[in-house]
C-alpha cells in the first residue's frame, strides 16, 4: 500500500482484467508507476472468481456459438493466457488438462458437428472426431440410455479448465516482482466517483482522492455506470444476466462436454464438466437469468442498476425483438423455472437429459450462491444485444471495458489492446517484443 496519490495510471477493479492489465503494464512497458483499485478485501472474487464462471478456457473449438473468425481470435488470446500460465509453473495449479469436446444429438447435429470439424480442424489440428464407441470409451455416461445418434468434436490433451480467481491473483503477484516499478494495490476501496481536473483524472473514495494521467475502468457491470456519470457511454445500456449452475452429486463427468447450440440464442447452451475447486463434483450450467442488479448475492443499489440500464425507446425496442422470437421466449421463461426452488432441478433436469440421458432429478442440485453475472451491452444506436465485449475509449485518458464472456480468456489480449492505447497516450514504451516472445 502506497502513500502517494498520483500514478501515471490507476485501473479500477481487481478482477482478471483489471489485474491482467496491471501486470501487463508493469511487465511490458517502461510506465513507472501504477495503482489498482477494488472494492473488496481481495482481488478476483467477483465473476473471476472460479465459483462464479464456467473455468473454460475458450479456445473456440467446442464453443458451437462462435464463428470460425470469432474462433481465430479467441484462440490467440487464450493461447497468451496458457503460455502466461505455464511460464510461471502454474499448469496443473490453476490451468488444467481436462479432456474437453462439443457434442452432437440427433442426425441435424451429428451432421454439423462433422461439417464444422471440417471447418475447424486445420485451425485446431489437435481437434478429433468421435463416433459413439470412441465416446463410450471416454465418457460412458453419454452413451447410457441414450436411442438418438451422438458425435462429438473434441480433444484430450489441451489445457481447458482455469481458476480465473487464482490467476489474478498471480497477475498481482507478479507485477509486484517487477523492479523500478511502484505497483500500488488498494484493497477495500470502492472509487465513487472520477472527475477531470487539468490534465489529470480525479478518482474519488473514503481514503481520498487520487489522481492519474490514464484510467482504465474494468469495473466489470459498475463500468458502465461510471462511465455514464462521467458523462461516456450514453449509446450503451448495461443488461446484466445471472448465470447458475447446478451440481451433480457424484462424479458424474471427467470432461467438459459442451452441447450444440440453437444460434438464435444469445448464450451458450448449458455444459457440464467437473468443478475445479469442489472435489467431486460436476457442475452444469449456466443458466441465463436477466436480474435488476449489477452484482450478485450481494447488495447493490437498484438506482445503478436502472442508471446502468438507462431504458428508453431503444432499449424496449431490443427486448421487443428477443421476446416476440418464440425459441427465445421459450428460452428466458425456461431459464426463470430454472430458478423456482421447489420445482428448478425437475425442469433443469430435462434439459441436462441432452448430455447425460439417464439422469434423474435427485442426482443434482442447485448450486446455492454459485454463478456471476454477465453486464450484456445493448448498443442502443444499433439497436442490438451486443454478445461479446464493449470498449469506450474517450480522448481525456480515461477507458471503460464491459467483459462479458469471453472477458476472462481474453484477458491478456484485451490488456495489450490497453497496454497499446495508454502507451501512445502518455508516449511511452510498450515492449511489443518481450510481448511477443514471452506470450505468443
Ligand atoms: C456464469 C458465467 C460463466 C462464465 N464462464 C466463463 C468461462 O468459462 N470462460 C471465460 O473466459 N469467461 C467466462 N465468463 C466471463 C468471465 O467471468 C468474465 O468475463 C470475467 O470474470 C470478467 O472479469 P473482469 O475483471 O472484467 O470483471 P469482474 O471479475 O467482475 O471484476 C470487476 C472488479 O471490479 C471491482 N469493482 C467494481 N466497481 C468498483 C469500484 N467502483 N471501485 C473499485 N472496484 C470496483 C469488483 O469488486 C470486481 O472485483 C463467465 C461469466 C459468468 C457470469
Amino acid at each position: 500500500m502506497s502513500n502517494n496519490h498520483y500514478f501515471q495510471v490507476a485501473i479500477i477493479g481487481g478482477g482478471i482484467s483489471g489485474t491482467a492489465l496491471l501486470y501487463t503494464l508493469a511487465r511490458y512497458t517502461d510506465i513507472k508507476s501504477i495503482a489498482l483499485f477494488e472494492k473488496y478485501g481481495e482481488v478476483g472474487s467477483v465473476n473471476t472468481n472460479a465459483k462464479s464462471n464456467s473455468q473454460t478456457l475458450h479456445c473456440g473449438d467446442i464453443e458451437t456459438n462462435y464463428t470460425y473468425e470469432k474462433a481465430k481470435k479467441v484462440k490467440r488470446t487464450a493461447n497468451m493466457l496458457e503460455k502466461y500460465a505455464l511460464q510461471h509453473g502454474y499448469g496443473g495449479e490453476h490451468i488444467h488438462k481436462v479432456t474437453k469436446m462439443a457434442l452432437g444429438v440427433g442426425d441435424e447435429e451429428v451432421a454439423y458437428i462433422k461439417a464444422r470439424y471440417e471447418e475447424f480442424v486445420p485451425f485446431f489440428p489437435y481437434m478429433e472426431l468421435w463416433d459413439e464407441e470412441a465416446l463410450a470409451e471416454i465418457e460412458p455416461a453419454l452413451l447410457e440410455g441414450r436411442k438418438e445418434p451422438i458425435i462429438a468434436m473434441g480433444a484430450k490433451n489441451e489445457y481447458s479448465a482455469v481458476d480465473f480467481g487464482a490467476i489474478a491473483k498471480s497477475f498481482v503477484t507478479n507485477a509486484e516482482k517487477e523492479s523500478k516499478k511502484e505497483v500500488s494495490v488498494f484493497l477495500d476501496t470502492e472509487i465513487k466517483a472520477m472527475k477531470t481536473r487539468g490534465d489529470k483524472t480525479v478518482l474519488q473514495c473514503d481514503k481520498g482522492e487520487f489522481f492519474a494521467d490514464f484510467v482504465v475502468v474494468d469495473a466489470g457491470a459498475h463500468s458502465l455506470l461510471l462511465a455514464h456519470q462521467m458523462g461516456f457511454g450514453e449509446e450503451y445500456s448495461c443488461l446484466p444476466i445471472g448465470g447458475s449452475f447446478f451440481y451433480a452429486k457424484k462424479n458424474i463427468l471427467n470432461s467438459k462436454v459442451y452441447t450444440g447450440q440453437n444460434p438464435k440464442l444469445p448464450f451458450a447452451a448449458v455444459h457440464g464438466d467437473p468443478d475445479l475447486v469442489k472435489d467431486g463434483i460436476a457442475r452444469f450450467g449456466p443458466t441465463a437469468l436477466a436480474l435488476p442488479k449489477l452484482e450478485r448475492y450481494r447488495a447493490s443499489h437498484f438506482l445503478d442498476f436502472l442508471n446502468s440500464l438507462s431504458p428508453d425507446e431503444a432499449v424496449l425496442k431490443v427486448f421487443y425483438d428477443l421476446l416476440k422470437d418464440d425459441d427465445i421466449r421459450d428460452y428466458i421463461f425456461r431459464n426463470f423455472i430454472y430458478e423456482i426452488p421447489g420445482i428448478r432441478r425437475n425442469e433443469f433436469v430435462k434439459e441436462l437429459k441432452k448430455i447425460i440421458p439417464n439422469i434423474k432429478a435427485d442426482e443434482i442440485e442447485f448450486a446455492e450462491n454459485i454463478g456471476g453475472l454477465r453486464p450484456q451491452v445493448i448498443d442502443k444506436v444499433k439497436k442490438k444485444l451486443l454478445l461479446g465485449e464493449a470498449k469506450i475509449e474517450t480522448d481525456i485518458g480515461v477507458i471503460f471495458n464491459m467483459t462479458p464472456s469471453p472477458g476472462a480468456t481474453s484477458c491478456l489480449g484485451n490488456a495489450e489492446v490497453d497496454t497499446k492505447l495508454i502507451c501512445d497516450y502518455l508516449k511511452q514504451e510498450f515492449y511489443a517484443k518481450k510481448f511477443k516472445d514471452e506470450l505468443e
